[in-house]
């Protein structure tokens, strides 16, 4: 599987948000995710830091563009991303 398969346009939120095991908040942090639950047209994300966060689970919304680009302001420090995940987000070969 390539990257590309990974950061597929027509992919929505849920599955994207699945694949890659990360959550960018409204503010740029970016989250480890514990769970994962769909909720109508709605997915609700439970992060390592066990802050609960919702999202509508579009292929548009400004959070699927934001994962699907790549971008993040921060790193969340009480999720403790290990480094290959965010190199790996990153798009960079260690
Ligand atoms: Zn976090």
């Amino acid at each position: 599987m390539s990257k590309k398969d990974i950061f597929d346009k027509r992919v929505p939120l849920l599955d994207l948000v699945k694949k890659i095991n990360l959550w960018v908040s409204k503010k740029g942090t970016l989250h480890g995710v514990k769970e994962i639950e769909e909720r109508g047209s709605f997915i609700i994300v439970r992060t390592h830091c066990n802050a609960v966060s919702r999202g509508r689970n579009s292929k548009n919304s400004r959070r699927a563009r934001w994962l699907r680009q790549r971008r993040y302001i921060t790193p969340c420090k009480k999720c403790k991303i290990p480094d290959w995940k965010l190199k790996r987000f990153a798009g960079k070969k260690s």
